[in-house]
């Protein structure tokens, strides 16, 4: 019986970057939120002669092979675990890739539940949330998802309360930025010392978008915005910016880049709201997603099979 899950992508609402670390990575401080544009992946298990893993994904422009997040997930679960049965996974894209909106790392979060599920370990959450640490920086936070605030190099999660929810427009242009090349050039243009003087300032801003977003309150919320690497990737890609100020100037309460980049989102009141700040950006080439926030990282689906094109709608309850 296979397991269909949804694999949710993540927006910073807030995201500050500290110093690079000795080992590479940056010290972070964020406020992470799963949205409703999800990946779906169907899961089985096979015992019978079958290839080790049986991986299908029809998007050009993701990797079929081992460097896909879904194979080192299925290949660290089997090590955690010990077990070894033949895996089959169909994964349909509905994230875009490389866009900042966590889509490999939701793919292995959703892998590990279904896996999970399938062997019947449903108690090993602090097992899993360790795999996922070594999977990935945002592969915790999408394990969990819903809202939280993470430190460290991301893996250090709060869980955050349910709020009123956001509806949101995310905007992706064609191309992806490499994240590598944007924590560099961060680097270059504003060196950070050790101490990180600017960590008291990044925590009253991310409390004042906690709270806005609790109360919700968008306007408070939109002011409370913050993306250190936004900087970066509008420098490299002038059309982010230009997304931005559009969604701005059509009368957006906030706009932000996600991560890395290069997706934008815009905050709204409503669904109609949303699809009026859309028609911003509709002149720019890119896709558009109209979406809310949502409460988990993966939704395990484990009732009878719908069509692909069903359970792709970006906007759920
Ligand atoms: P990151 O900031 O970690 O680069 P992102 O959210 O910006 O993440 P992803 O959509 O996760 O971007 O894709 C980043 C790269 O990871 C892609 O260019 C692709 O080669 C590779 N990749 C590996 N597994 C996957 C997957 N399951 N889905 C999408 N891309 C994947």
């Amino acid at each position: 019986m296979p397991v269909r899950a949804r694999a949710y992508a993540k927006i910073n609402l807030f995201l500050a970057v500290g110093p690079r670390r000795p080992d590479g990575y940056h010290e972070l401080l964020s406020l992470m939120q799963s949205v409703g544009l999800h990946d779906t992946l169907d899961v089985t298990l096979a015992r019978t002669e079958a290839p080790s893993i049986h991986f299908r994904c029809t998007h050009p422009d993701v990797p079929r092979d081992e460097r896909n997040l879904v194979h080192r997930a299925v290949a660290a679960f089997r090590e955690e675990f010990g077990v070894g049965d033949p895996v089959s996974v169909t994964l349909d894209k509905g994230i875009p890739v490389a866009a900042g909106l966590a889509g490999g790392s939701a793919d292995a979060a959703a892998a590990l539940l279904a896996l999970s599920h399938l062997y019947d370990r449903p108690g090993d959450n602090g097992r899993l949330a360790e795999l996922a640490g070594r999977l990935g920086a945002d592969v915790p936070f999408c394990l969990v998802g819903g809202t939280a605030r993470a430190e460290g190099t991301g893996e250090r999660l709060t869980s955050l309360p349910a709020h009123p929810g956001v509806w949101l427009v995310v905007w992706k242009p064609p191309g992806g930025v490499s994240t590598a090349e944007v924590y560099a050039r961060l680097d270059e243009a504003r060196p950070v010392g050790p101490e990180w003087a600017g960590r008291e300032a990044a925590e009253a801003r991310l409390a004042a978008a906690v709270e806005a977003l609790a109360a919700g309150d968008l306007p408070a919320l939109g002011q409370a915005l913050y993306n250190d690497l936004a900087q970066v990737t509008e420098h490299l890609r002038p059309e982010v910016r230009e997304a931005r100020e559009r969604f701005l100037a059509a009368g957006a309460a906030g706009a932000l880049m996600s991560g890395s980049g290069p997706a934008v989102f815009a905050l709204a009141g409503s669904e109609a709201e949303a699809g009026e700040l859309a028609a911003a950006v509709r002149g720019l080439p890119g896709e558009l997603f109209l979406t809310r926030t949502v409460g988990r990282g993966v939704q395990l689906d484990l009732g009878v099979r719908r069509s692909q094109k069903e359970t792709r709608a970006s906007s759920p309850k």
